[in-house]
């Protein structure tokens, strides 16, 4: 019989330095030591991927994205060969690929490309061979080119996820600077409480609103293939850490799982906009095909056939978005666009949240008590998104924490 094959991730700060990858590699012996195979993927060290976007754009003041994708790609090309070598030392044989040899295929939209097939030809026969395959995370290749893509922020994650679906791994452990997945970021309200398990559904919808401790994209694959997801601090060995897996042991009966939140998010409003069919089209059809991603979409009711639509994008994309905006808005005939760059978003999450009446009013009034402004509102089936003014990000997290009792079980 074949060993199980278990997919280990470990992140930025995981690897920051030599010891810290020195670290990983123990961690991973030790799990080889218990008779798994493995396949390891590794993020960039540290603060590598922002450095390396810095870099950039003191060269360009917006640089391709295609060259983007091809510097960023680096960061996780130099930890993968570390980390083997790492292994080496700890007498371990370890072969280090790139997303390209690991057979990672992507669409063509670089930045944020999307996995459309995983061709692990190689990674099978290396582990045949009796090594561990430590891989580059957050990259691909598209198919025809074989130019080089990322998969967006944190998309490491994913890379990992998709491996472990498309190897049948018994599990994939996403290994972390934090212990696990809490009701909230711990960062931001030190009460957090760690979520033992929690399902797809709402480990996708937290992601989706700013959870950055997995990548959305990540727990999509994971809930298509089945895979469990064990998230884990690299620092607390011992730790049992979240699992992310189909039907959770229900912890608790609170119909709010977490809150989450974004804080780099920039609001624009198209100023009276005659009200016809096919306008709402008209403005995010040229925003879509430069690849923003549009939330929070709102349209007021008209006044004389005028109306305002606004919407939210992230902080990222507002340069694009304004460069856009002029030859839009004189082809609608608008009377113009205001952006607001000083925008956040907070959320709640949890099955029982639209199907629970007090639950949207409670955090209305807890904003409220706050002395916080809502601007926006959105709503999912699970999810409930206010619009924020960015200064107001972390005392809303806190108050709606409070709000909904998440630090009691
Ligand atoms: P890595 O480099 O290991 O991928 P990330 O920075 O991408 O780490 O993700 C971990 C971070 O996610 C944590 O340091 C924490 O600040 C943040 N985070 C946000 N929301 C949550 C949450 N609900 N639970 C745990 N961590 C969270
Ligand atoms: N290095 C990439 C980033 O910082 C990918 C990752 O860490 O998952 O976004
Ligand atoms: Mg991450």
């Amino acid at each position: 019989m074949t060993e199980p094959l278990l997919v280990q991730k470990y992140g930025g700060t995981s690897l920051a330095t030599a010891a810290r990858i020195r670290r990983a590699a123990r961690r991973v012996a030790g799990a080889r030591a218990t008779g798994q195979r493995l396949v390891v993927v590794v993020s960039a060290m540290g603060e590598t991927t922002d450095r390396l976007l810095r870099l950039a754009t003191q060269i360009h003041r917006q640089p391709p994205a295609r060259e983007l994708d091809a510097l960023l790609a680096t960061g996780e090309a130099v930890t993968a060969p570390l980390l083997a070598l790492a292994l080496e030392t700890e007498g371990v044989p370890a072969v280090s690929l790139t997303g390209l040899q690991a057979g990672i295929r992507t669409g063509p939209h670089h930045r944020r490309a999307r996995i459309v097939d995983v061709a692990p030809r190689r990674i099978v026969a290396e582990l045949e061979a009796g090594r561990v395959v430590v891989v580059a995370g957050f990259q691909g290749v598209v198919a025809d080119t074989l130019d080089t893509t990322t998969l967006g922020r944190g998309g490491s994650d994913t890379t990992a996820v998709a491996l472990a679906a498309a190897l049948q791994a018994v599990r994939c452990e996403i290994y972390t600077d934090v212990r696990g997945v809490y009701t909230a970021d711990p960062r931001v309200e030190p009460r957090a409480r760690l979520l033992r398990e929690i399902g797809y559904e709402e480990m996708l919808e937290l992601a989706a609103v700013g959870a950055a401790v997995m990548h959305p994209r990540a727990v999509e694959i994971g809930a298509a293939h089945n895979v469990p997801i064990w998230v884990r601090s690299s620092f607390h060995p011992r730790d049992r850490g979240t699992l992310i897996c189909r039907e959770p042991k229900l912890e608790t009966r609170q119909k709010v799982r977490g809150i989450a939140h974004q804080a780099a998010v920039a609001k624009v409003t198209v100023v009276r906009v005659p009200d016809r069919p096919g306008i709402a089209a008209a403005i995010f059809t040229p925003l879509a095909e430069a690849g923003v991603n549009v939330d929070t979409i709102v349209q007021n009711v008209s006044h004389e056939g005028l109306t305002d639509v606004s919407f939210t994008v992230s902080l990222s994309d507002i340069d694009a978005v304004e460069a856009l905006l002029p030859a839009v808005v004189a082809r609608v005939g608008a009377v113009g666009f205001v952006a607001d760059r000083n925008i956040a978003k907070v959320s709640i999450v949890g099955t029982g949240v639209l199907g629970t009446p007090g639950v949207a009013a409670r955090m209305f009034q807890a904003l409220a008590d706050a002395g916080i402004n809502i601007e926006m509102i959105a709503t999912s089936e699970i999810r409930i998104t206010a619009t924020i003014p960015a200064g107001a990000v972390e005392t809303a997290v806190r108050a709606l924490h409070q709000a909904y009792r998440l630090e009691r079980l």
